[in-house]
């Protein structure tokens, strides 16, 4: 007989804010620190944890961190509490009414995957199909001075990291680019323009197929999907879609558009889980790459994604590097390091991860608690 997975009996919301060691710079903006909510669902003496993605102020999409900690900490976790949910299909039928805040939802859901998967005592990874014990990853490297930008090339090559990702925006990607190649012949190269494009700019973006790029990224409007099926139709090189694709919907429309040729799959931007294996599934069957892009993300919401990235389509290096490389402690007692371009797989029960309360209690801005 199967048992009955228990009601939810305990919720916790966090703020959480950590410093970065360097800023990020990307076309819209530039990071100092990470602030995001941290929930941490409570069953049968088991946690199962999650962070959001979402920025404080919407300018990657439109959630922000108050919005979610508003919809999370006064409408979702409180209708869990006491609850019994019997898989994770069953929180996406309470979480499906709410349109949009995906970044919010997933946060939820996550940390009812990472409580089953505990329960079930198996790691998420494997819970879900995946397999390996090693992920291939790459390195997103920010907007910086150009000699800059070759020394840390020129380190995370060292380091032994699969593909280089540069951000790029107007008036800072060809001079780059023809720099970087020159230096470096042969590395896997790919951009990030996070919508900084428009068709209007051919100049620019024709030119990007002299430098034999894995892919460029997210060139025009976040949230536009036909003018990138004109601009794939000019370019030999690969669109990969990101801010574009938010459930599986929009990865339909955009693989029947030939709109992307490669998608990077951000388990937090998609609602969670679930929708990640469903546009992972579609991917495959247009023979379309994908792989798992990064947000910043703690411990917590890095360890996700490495479990999530053991699945077989994800073809290409994702940008699940170092946590060492943005923060001076991490909210995470292991340690989630790549060694010559591999991340290990973390071992354990659900995501595998353990919170290092001390760590975490320094860098927590509120918390508040859900019982019965
Ligand atoms: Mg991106």
């Amino acid at each position: 007989m199967t048992r009955a997975f228990p009601p939810i009996e305990r919720a916790e919301l966090r703020l959480v804010r950590l410093p970065l060691i360097n800023p990020f710079t990307i076309s819209t903006g530039t990071m100092t620190e990470r602030v995001f909510p941290l929930v941490t669902l409570s069953a049968d003496g088991l946690e199962g944890y999650a962070e959001g993605v979402m920025d404080p102020l919407p300018d990657f999409l439109e959630e922000t961190v108050a919005g979610a900690m508003d919809l999370i900490g006064e409408t979702v976790l409180p209708s869990m509490i006491g609850r019994r949910f019997d898989n994770p299909a069953a929180v996406e039928r309470l979480l499906s009414p709410w349109r949009g805040n995906r970044m919010a939802l997933a946060t939820v859901e996550m940390a009812f995957w990472d409580l089953w998967a505990k329960w079930l005592d198996l790691p998420l990874g494997r819970l879900i199909g995946g397999a390996g014990e090693a992920i291939d990853v790459g390195v997103s490297l920010g907007i910086g001075p150009i000699d800059g930008t070759l020394e840390r090339v020129e380190r995370h090559v060292a380091q032994g990291y699969k593909r280089i990702k540069l951000k790029i925006m107007p008036g800072h990607d060809i001079a780059l680019l023809e720099a970087v190649r020159a230096a470096f012949p042969d590395v896997h190269l790919s951009v990030d323009a996070n919508s900084a494009y428009r068709l209007s700019d051919w100049a620019v973006l024709g030119r990007l197929d002299d430098f034999r790029l894995d892919y460029i990224e997210q060139p025009l409007t976040h949230d536009d999907i036909a003018d990138h099926a004109v601009l794939q139709g000019r370019l030999r090189t690969p669109v990969c879609l990101d801010e574009s694709i938010r459930s599986a919907g929009h990865a339909r429309r955009a693989l029947t558009a030939d709109a992307t040729r490669v998608i990077n799959i951000k388990v937090g931007r998609v609602g969670g889980i679930a929708e990640a294996i469903r546009i992972h599934d579609l991917a495959a069957a247009f023979d379309v790459p994908v792989w798992c892009g990064g947000m910043l993300e703690s411990g917590i919401g890095r360890a996700h994604n490495i479990h999530l990235s053991t699945l077989p389509n994800f073809r290409k290096p994702g940008d699940t590097s170092s946590a060492s490389r943005y923060f001076h402690r991490d909210i995470v007692v292991e340690k989630l390091e790549a060694t010559d371009g591999r991340m290990p797989v973390p071992e354990g029960p659900g995501i595998g991860v353990h919170l290092d309360r001390d760590v975490l209690d320094g860098v927590t801005l509120s918390v508040r608690s859900f019982a019965a």
